[in-house]
């Protein structure tokens, strides 16, 4: 029986074959990635990370500057922007 903590769904469980036999490694899940809020794309230039290694960058590392950064993609924002000048 693995130790109380390993029980747990909060690690991933990554099966590691080595020569000898097959070895059970626990790692932390992966975060998601920023979407879009109007068309679901991938934001590029918006990190990924924990929220502690978040709250270690700088403001211009976590997402471009310009309005409806890491909320909308760039040409979502050139669409709404447009819209509401009109
Ligand atoms: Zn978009």
């Amino acid at each position: 029986m693995p130790r109380p903590s390993r029980r747990s769904r909060t690690l991933r469980r990554i099966y590691v074959k080595t020569p000898k036999q097959t070895k059970l490694v626990y790692a932390k899940r992966k975060h998601n990635k920023a979407h879009c809020a109007k068309c679901g794309k991938v934001l590029p230039g918006v990190a990924t990370a924990s929220p502690y290694k978040l709250s270690k960058l700088s403001k211009t590392e976590k997402r471009p500057e310009r309005p409806y950064a890491g909320v909308l993609c760039s040409s979502c924002t050139r669409k709404t922007i447009k819209s509401k000048i009109e």
